[in-house]
């Protein structure tokens, strides 16, 4: 297969392969946070989010929903659509944790009485402020179609993923997902994992996710090794 880099992200790497629709996504095991001003590494976590990531977008697939997901290629590589990524981060809350608490005043930990769907404007530089359908609009960053299939999705994927993981004993906090089109079809992309979710235990409420990182927690690869365990059996 020809690879050829052609991009460089701060958790992943994308290559080029011989088909045209399709890339190679490589995890790394680097970490930031803070909008990029602390860095780290996790030990293995490239390994552990490649194949949390690839459990939650088989998961997705039993339920009808399009992602850029195709297989997993090894320990740190999957094969995916090539996407046109929509620069709109749309992030899914069910209970009050990290901006939003500090946004309105709760404590973390508090349920949301209803679902909350926040769109944020996909840009380093700015770091990522959060926008409304008026900015995307304005600056032509989605079509109002496009936003609506976002919405839609995100909604739905999180049913879905709610309801898996309270099986395992995890209670899904809040995540952020990324969009973009291929063919014309609005597909979920990126990634699922402990860096893009917040995942709790039920019972303890302890944080098995990348909190423990941004915070100094502590037991930051344990975190992560344990929600692959809980989901697809694997010890690392
Ligand atoms: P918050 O806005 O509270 O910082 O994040 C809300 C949720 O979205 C958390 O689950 C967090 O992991 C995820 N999230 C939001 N923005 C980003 C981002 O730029 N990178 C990553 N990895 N996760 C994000």
């Amino acid at each position: 297969m020809m690879k050829q880099p052609i991009y460089e992200g701060k958790a992943k790497m994308m290559y080029t392969t011989d088909n045209a629709d399709e890339l190679l996504v490589y995890y790394k095991d680097d970490a930031t946070a803070l909008n990029g001003l602390k860095k780290g590494t996790i030990g293995n976590k490239g390994t552990m989010n490649n194949k949390i990531s690839a459990f939650f977008f088989n998961l997705l697939s039993q339920h009808g929903i399009a992602h850029h997901f195709i297989r997993l290629v090894s320990d740190r590589e999957m094969l995916v659509k090539s996407l046109e990524i929509l620069p709109v981060e749309v992030v899914v809350r069910n209970i009050s944790a990290g901006s939003l608490a500090k946004r309105i005043g709760w404590e973390e930990g508090r349920k949301m009485p209803q679902t909350v769907v926040e769109l944020y404007y996909k840009d380093d530089d700015l770091g990522d402020p959060m926008i409304n359908h008026y900015h995307i609009r304005a600056l032509g960053l989605a079509t109002d179609e496009q936003v609506h299939a976002m919405e839609e999705m995100a909604l739905k994927i999180n049913e879905i993923l709610s309801a898996y993981l309270l099986t395992k004993k995890i209670e899904l906090i809040d995540f952020k997902l990324e969009f973009g089109v291929h063919k014309g079809q609005v597909l979920l992309g990126d990634e699922i994992s402990p860096d893009t979710c917040r995942f709790w235990d039920s019972e303890t409420k302890q944080k098995l996710d990348k909190d423990r990182f941004r915070r100094d927690l502590g037991d930051v690869e344990e975190a992560y090794k344990e929600i692959l365990r809980r989901l697809t059996g694997e010890e690392l």
